[in-house]
């Protein structure tokens, strides 16, 4: 199996810039995510991956050698477009075998490796069967098999959970992982969804136009999103920010917001100018001794939690609350927010200050 490492790598269609200077590295075994909202380079990355793009500039490794320039051909790793992608005349033996027989291996071998892939994948009991009758999920695992059998370095997905309603969606989400875990194969996976991304991944990377925002592990992306828009992408309902200008004493662990002293992590002492204080809707406890106070707007029940919408001195605000926590529209209360988990950003940069 594969380290990839991507290194500065720029990509460019003509004038327009797809993808800005990107470095990380995907470990051996890992299951990797590329995150962002639509155009935001990640499918270009992923083909960059392939050898179906070529980097305009930067250096791409595969286990320490340089591919940035080489053919698809050339990488030994599998492209897994949509799932669905079957060869339709043929039966399940028929497509996994497909890339072993174009690779011209012995049939005796062939057979043994397609029993082998079928049976991590409990499709045995199918082989013979035509494809078109298949259930999705088998039609996905045999277009699964077709990408194991050749066994590659790694495994690159293009949202290929995509087209799937949310049940079966989180099914397969499911299978694919623990597939993973079982054989360990390098795996890069390009999704749009924040909670599939957060659900699947060892570690995320977050694009946004063009520019890698953050990468690491989904807890510290989600606790310490380093970019408001990494921030706002993580999370459902999204992080609260809550402008306010002022300075950040030092020595001091408060900062005033609309003339209340809110608790800050003392790591960001001496901060000043425009800020913007951000936190998650679950770390807004409604106190009605607390001094900063918010108008309950409207209540949104979820079952074991609420979300409760809040109007305050700084904007709107989002609490996650028990459900079974009294709150009535119309009626004003104090907030109280963790220290621990406040994030404050420069609002010109949208930075996170650390
Ligand atoms: P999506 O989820 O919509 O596919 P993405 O994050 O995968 O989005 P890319 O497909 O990588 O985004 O595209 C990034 C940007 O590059 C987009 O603005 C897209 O229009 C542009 N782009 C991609 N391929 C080409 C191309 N062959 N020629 C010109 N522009 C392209």
């Amino acid at each position: 199996m594969a380290q990839i490492r991507i290194e500065n790598v720029r990509k460019d269609f003509g004038s327009f810039n797809a993808v800005k200077s990107s470095t990380f590295t995907i470990e051996d075994g890992e299951f990797f995510m590329l995150l962002g909202p639509s155009g935001c380079g990640k499918t270009t990355t992923l083909r960059m991956m392939a050898g179906l793009e070529l980097p305009t500039s930067g250096r791409i490794f595969i286990d320490g050698e340089e591919v940035g320039q080489k053919p698809a051909s050339q990488r030994d790793i599998a492209f897994v477009f949509q799932m669905f992608a079957l060869y339709p005349h043929m039966n399940v033996r028929g497509n996994i075998s497909y890339p072993l027989k174009s690779q011209g291996m012995p049939r005796a071998r062939i057979k043994a490796k397609v029993e082998e892939v079928a049976e991590i994948l409990g499709v045995t009991d199918i082989l013979d069967r035509p494809v078109g009758g298949l259930s999705g999920g088998d039609r996905q695992r045999v277009a699964l098999g077709r990408a194991i059998v050749r066994d590659p370095k790694a495994f690159l997905m293009d949202e290929p959970l995509g087209a799937l309603d949310a049940e079966f969606r989180e099914r397969m989400s499911e299978e694919l992982r623990a597939l993973h875990d079982r054989m360990k194969a390098t795996t890069v996976y390009v999704t749009h969804d924040q909670l599939e991304a957060m659900q699947m991944g060892d570690k995320i990377v977050v694009m946004n136009h063009g520019v890698v925002e953050q990468f690491g592990v989904p807890q510290d992306i989600y606790d310490w999103p380093a970019t408001r828009f990494v921030a706002q992408f993580i999370g459902s309902p999204p992080m609260n920010f809550l402008d306010f200008e002022g300075v950040i004493g030092a020595g001091g662990d408060e900062v005033r917001l609309s003339d209340v002293e809110v608790k800050v992590p003392p790591s960001i002492e001496g901060a000043k100018g425009k800020l913007t204080l951000g936190v998650r809707p679950e770390h807004v406890t409604l106190d009605d001794d607390a001094p900063y106070r918010g108008r309950v707007m409207t209540t949104e029940y979820l079952g074991t939690t609420q979300i409760v919408t809040l109007d305050t001195a700084n904007g709107p605000l989002k609490a996650r609350v028990a459900s079974a926590a009294r709150v009535e529209v119309g009626t004003t209360t104090g907030l109280r927010f963790d220290a621990r988990t406040i994030t404050l950003f420069d609002q010109q940069e949208g930075r996170a200050l650390r």
